[in-house]
């Protein structure tokens, strides 16, 4: 990713990483402040003169997984991209609002999205290892970011953070391109935690993968959130409700004067409400298999 494809507006990460740094350890020694690591408000995301998705609020708790869900072209990704400022690297996208990291807002002029996509990581949703070794894949963010660890503890680390140290820790030097869909993924889960961010965001991270696989990758999420905290965007109903501890209903409404469709917010809240007694009639019809 080169800086040049990053607005003007960016800044050089040594200081830029300094507000967003300072208040993240600020938060984290002070006691009283809420679990919150991102508050959204406002969020409306163009792309051109089309609005895709508008006025979303909601707020993102430490160590929980937060599913968004809701009917194809909803603003899901969009949305989920404007967590790690990933939005930036397409040309026609405008965001306004604000996404607040631990109080510091990701879109101030000032944040470099290079220090924010450090802490941010994300996984998408076909597995993109590069063609590289196993190892190399995994070593590749820690040396650029100039990791003073022992490479090889980081690797070791983070394949057994991604459940896969024991499949390939005899192949560590052979193409990652040799193994599974599965185990791609979860290769990309292990390369987007060993330069250890807080943050994880899936978009549809098992819409290519078999049963057994996604559940292995469900499992895995579970395990991950001890330490980090998971965004994720699935189409897959069962399994937001299967994983996430919050969910967010998105779906589109029509503007009669475009004929276009903007994606919204209908509601957020834990999973069980969502599921089990939503105060939306959308989110019913929805979650109850009624329109979608
Ligand atoms: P979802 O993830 O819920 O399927 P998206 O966030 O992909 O929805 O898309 C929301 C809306 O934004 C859709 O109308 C889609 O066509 C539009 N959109 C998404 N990406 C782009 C893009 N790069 N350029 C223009 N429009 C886009």
């Amino acid at each position: 990713m080169s800086s040049e494809t990053l607005p003007a507006t960016s800044i050089t990460p040594t200081t830029a990483a300094a507000p967003v740094a300072a208040r993240a350890a600020e938060i984290a020694s002070d006691a009283s402040a809420p679990n919150v690591v991102f508050d959204v408000r406002d969020l409306n995301v163009f792309y051109g003169a089309f609005k895709a998705v508008r006025d979303v609020n909601l707020s993102v708790h430490k160590h929980e997984i937060t599913a968004f869900i809701g009917p194809s072209g909803c603003g899901k990704s969009t949305v989920l991209r404007c967590f790690d400022r990933m939005n930036d690297l397409i040309e026609s996208a405008r965001v306004e609002g604000q996404v607040l990291y631990h109080g510091v807002d990701l879109y101030d002029p000032r944040i470099d999205p290079v220090e924010v996509r450090k802490r941010i990581g994300m996984v998408f949703q076909k597995p993109n290892p590069f063609p590289k070794s196993i190892y190399d894949n995994i070593a590749f963010g820690p040396k650029i970011s100039g990791s003073k660890e022992n490479l090889d503890d980081v690797v070791e680390k983070a394949l057994r953070q991604a459940a896969l140290w024991d499949e390939v820790k005899d192949r560590l030097k052979k193409s990652a391109m040799g193994l599974s869909g599965g185990q791609q993924q979860r290769l990309c889960i292990a390369r987007a935690i060993a330069v250890e961010p807080e943050v994880i965001l899936m978009d549809e991270p098992c819409s290519a993968l078999d049963p057994i696989a996604t559940a292995r990758i469900e499992d895995l999420m579970q395990e991950l959130k001890s330490e980090y905290t998971i965004l994720i965007v699935t189409h897959n109903m069962q399994q937001a409700a299967r994983v996430s501890d919050r969910t967010a209903f998105f779906t589109t409404e029509v503007n009669p004067e475009s004929d276009t469709r903007t994606g919204m917010l209908v509601e957020f809240d834990s999973t069980n409400t969502i599921f089990s007694a939503p105060s939306d009639e959308r989110t019913e019809n929805y979650v109850t298999g009624r329109f979608g």
